[in-house]
């Protein structure tokens, strides 16, 4: 899913790409510097030998900051973050290299944090010390008796998606392609095949971790459940490593795919959206949604330019099966964009892919249990049509859920949102050239937005759009669930060897 709403017009792509130039060639950044805030900074760098003797022990790499490819693998998809930089990159091959690094972090107290995609939207992948990096564990094999599809703890969605595609097979995934299926899994997993299938780690079925004391154990129906419990929803870092993972993917479907656009000023914006979401909602489990609200820039706005209605998503069933739901939407106002394809699965992926280049964002996230009332959107208006404005974009944005996802009670698994129909998401994106005080004004609306959206929302939080600014993040992402994740922190990892800002803590 996006971090990033459509701006095709002002050629984002292109923008984007010219920032994250500009922040690696260190010219000058969004903030003027952020660091993930870890509660793990201060440390003794060790001595060379001790860096050569962990090199000596590792099958993959160990990168220095003077290599030549260190840039490449420490930079994080948020921008934000990329002045972090470790000490030392571990190319992690097998699950005893990861082993091995953990352990010789904790002999010598040095800060590290796993990565797997570095798609951690509060860059809770970066670190001082030594980043464990997966990316070469991306081995993904489909099982065709089972129908079931084991991939390395490094692969990318990518990966996945090519074998399942291969099979003729799916799970629930998202739109990224270089997201990591670690972070994606551990932290509950949103894509358009939810509503129908329930969310991705509703689909884990096994999985292999390194723990804190350097162990490599499974993880399964039978050997240590609460731990594949805790890795079914309790979000990325917290317990140990991943390693390995299986999941249990289903038959891939024909669909009908499409990217719709409403631009017009006439009708309103929001007489489109009040009838939109609630035909939305009636739809059936098979058709998954992410409807995007645009603001318009104070520029386009003296243009002449509204809020925009991007919809896009998936139905397993054809064109008109989609041309039904949508009816009422159309009966007020006709999208100005209209690209509808029945296709096969994965071709209907490649439509749907979203494959933006690193930028900076920040992402405030709630759910919704009903579409919003009139009230609510009149306020979301509101403060759309006000958007002090960055060189990128803002919107609100909504991720269609309930179906599948709420057959399955809130504490079978860690992911406890249970009940809600939408998550609804404010989101912000900026580029190296916004000015700090251009920031600060619009991190200042942002949040504004976000507490004046709260009353109409459950207040909880999706924990894989970690949001660094929330304060009650316990509560928000884990919910009555947080007690037993706390009691399982305590059990594998006491000492909080695993550990980072909105890290669980030991019970
Ligand atoms: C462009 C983009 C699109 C997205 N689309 C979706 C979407 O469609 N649906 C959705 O649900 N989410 C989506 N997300 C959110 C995404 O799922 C999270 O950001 C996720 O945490 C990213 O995983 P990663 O492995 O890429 O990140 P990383 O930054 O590598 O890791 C995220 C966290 O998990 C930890 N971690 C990494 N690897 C491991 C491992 N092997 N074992 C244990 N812990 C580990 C890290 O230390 C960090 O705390 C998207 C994010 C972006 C930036």
């Amino acid at each position: 899913m996006a971090p990033v709403p459509q701006r095709t017009h002002l050629g984002r792509r292109r923008f984007l790409a010219g920032s994250a130039a500009l922040a690696l060639t260190g010219c000058r950044f969004g903030f003027p510097e952020e660091v993930a805030s870890s509660g793990q900074e201060a440390f003794a760098p060790p001595g060379e030998s001790a860096w050569r003797h962990l090199a000596a022990n590792l099958s993959g790499p160990l990168l220095r900051p003077h290599d030549f490819d260190f840039a490449k693998f420490n930079a994080p998809y948020n921008l934000r973050y990329a002045r972090t930089r470790p000490h030392g990159i571990a190319l992690c091959a097998t699950s005893k290299d990861v082993a091995t690094a953990i352990l010789w972090c904790r002999e010598l107290r040095v800060p590290f944090a796993a990565r797997s995609g570095g798609h951690s939207y509060a860059g809770y992948s970066t670190t001082r010390g030594l980043l464990i990096d997966l990316s070469m564990m991306r081995s993904a094999h489909f099982d065709p008796s089972t129908g079931g599809v084991r991939i390395g703890g490094g692969a990318r969605n990518q990966d996945l998606y090519d074998t399942l595609e291969r099979a003729n097979a799916a799970i629930t995934h998202g739109r990224c392609p270089s997201v990591g299926a670690a972070g994606f899994l551990l932290g509950g997993g949103i894509g358009f095949n939810m509503r129908e299938h329930g969310l991705a780690c509703d689909q884990l079925v096994a999985s292999e971790m390194v723990t804190a004391d350097g162990k490599i154990v499974a993880l399964g129906a039978t050997d240590n459940p609460d731990l594949l419990w805790a890795c079914r929803g309790g979000g990325g870092g917290n317990f140990g490593i991943n390693t390995a993972f299986t999941l249990q993917a289903f038959p891939a479907q024909p669909l009908t795919v499409f990217k719709l656009r409403w631009t017009a000023r006439s009708p309103a914006p929001e007489s489109v959206f009040a009838a939109l979401m609630p035909a939305l909602d009636r739809a059936p489990d098979g058709f998954g949604s992410r409807v995007s609200l645009g603001a318009a820039t104070p520029a386009e706005r003296s243009a002449g330019k509204d809020v925009t209605i991007s919809l896009i998503g998936q139905l397993t069933g054809n064109r008109k099966a989609l041309d039904e739901i949508l009816a009422a939407a159309y009966a007020v106002g006709r999208p100005q964009h209209i690209d509808i394809r029945e296709t096969g699965y994965w071709q209907g992926q490649k439509f749907l892919e979203e494959n933006d280049p690193p930028g900076y964002f920040q992402e405030r996230s709630t759910f919704l249990v009903r579409p919003l009332s009139a009230q609510a959107l009149g306020v979301a208006f509101e403060w759309l049509r006000h958007w002090p404005g960055t060189g990128a974009a803002a919107d609100l944005r909504f991720f269609q859920t309930g179906g599948r996802i709420n057959a399955v009670a809130p504490t079978a698994t860690a992911f406890v949102h249970r009940d809600s129909r939408w998550i609804m998401d404010v989101g912000l994106n900026w580029t190296a050239a916004d000015s700090p005080i251009v920031l600060r004004r619009n991190r200042e609306w942002q949040d504004a937005f976000y507490q004046a959206m709260l009353p109409f929302s459950t207040r909880g939080a999706y924990q894989n759009f970690v949001d660094p600014s929330l304060e009650n993040w316990q509560q928000a992402y884990y919910g009555s669930n947080l007690a037993r994740l706390r009691r399982i922190k305590s059990r594998v990892d006491p000492g909080g060897v695993f550990r980072f800002a909105q890290g669980i803590q030991p019970a």
